[in-house]
């Protein structure tokens, strides 16, 4: 399990004025349900680029299991991450071979169960995805991306606006299958709608890059 520490975190991007996160402080801990939410522009995005390794940290630290994020190496952290950002690339070949891409190792069943828990099973595993997913619609999109995160075995799912395009029912539901999932993981999840937050461990909001509220 990973437990991720942020202490006083700010990040200015390059030729910016103003810091896009100021002084951000919060921790990440295994099998907890963290939301951030606030307006756009408000800094979200950058923290979840943050514990990516994506973004200029000016000051402050994140630690990753006691150890500054800066000196772990990217790959072995972000092979313990399951991550769905707001674009999702597929390619042209099968459904299997889109989902099988996140884990060489799963089978056929564990596809289909994958793809049942996201509501997707009207789709068979030969279905071919066409060239950037355009046979799909924007909402059975967000669902195949979030499809290939249970097939992974990660210790952190970061997701940033995963079901943006969704019915609030669906949404609840495909949260409610990644809530079950995650016993001992933690899923911080970047929220725009204010709905379906009673289940969450921790609320950060954030305004003007910075946490105006947590807990
Ligand atoms: P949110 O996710 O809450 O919409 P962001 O973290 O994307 O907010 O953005 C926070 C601030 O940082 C905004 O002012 C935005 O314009 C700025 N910003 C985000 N990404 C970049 C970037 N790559 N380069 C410069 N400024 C950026
Ligand atoms: P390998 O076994 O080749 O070193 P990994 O186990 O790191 O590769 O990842 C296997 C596949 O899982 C990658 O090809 C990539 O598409 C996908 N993947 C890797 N990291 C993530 C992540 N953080 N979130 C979602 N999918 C990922």
């Amino acid at each position: 399990p990973l437990h991720v520490v942020f202490k006083d975190v700010s990040i200015q991007y390059p030729n910016e004025k103003k810091p896009a996160v100021r002084l951000a402080s919060f921790q990440i801990k295994p099998g907890k349900n963290i939301a951030i939410v606030g307006p756009s522009g408000s800094g979200k995005s950058t923290l979840m680029q943050a514990m990516l390794t994506f973004a200029p940290i000016q000051s402050g630290h994140i630690l990753v299991n006691d150890k500054e994020i800066s000196k772990i190496a990217q790959e072995s952290l972000w092979r313990q991450m399951n991550v769905s950002l707001q674009h999702n690339h597929f390619f042209y070949g099968s459904i299997y071979e889109n989902l099988r891409f996140a884990n060489k190792e799963a089978g056929e069943e564990a596809c289909r169960e994958a793809l049942e828990k996201v509501q997707l099973s009207h789709f068979s595993l030969e279905d071919q995805v066409l060239e950037k997913g355009t046979n799909l619609s924007g909402g059975e999109k967000q669902r195949l991306a979030l499809a290939r995160l249970f097939l992974r075995d990660a210790s952190i799912w970061l997701l940033d606006e995963p079901t943006s395009s969704l019915d609030a029912i669906t949404e609840q539901e495909i949260m409610g299958q990644i809530e079950k999932a995650t016993k001992y993981q933690a899923v911080v999840t970047i929220r725009h709608r204010l709905t379906g937050l009673e289940n969450m461990d921790q609320i950060i909001v954030m305004n003007h890059g910075e946490i105006i509220e947590q807990g």
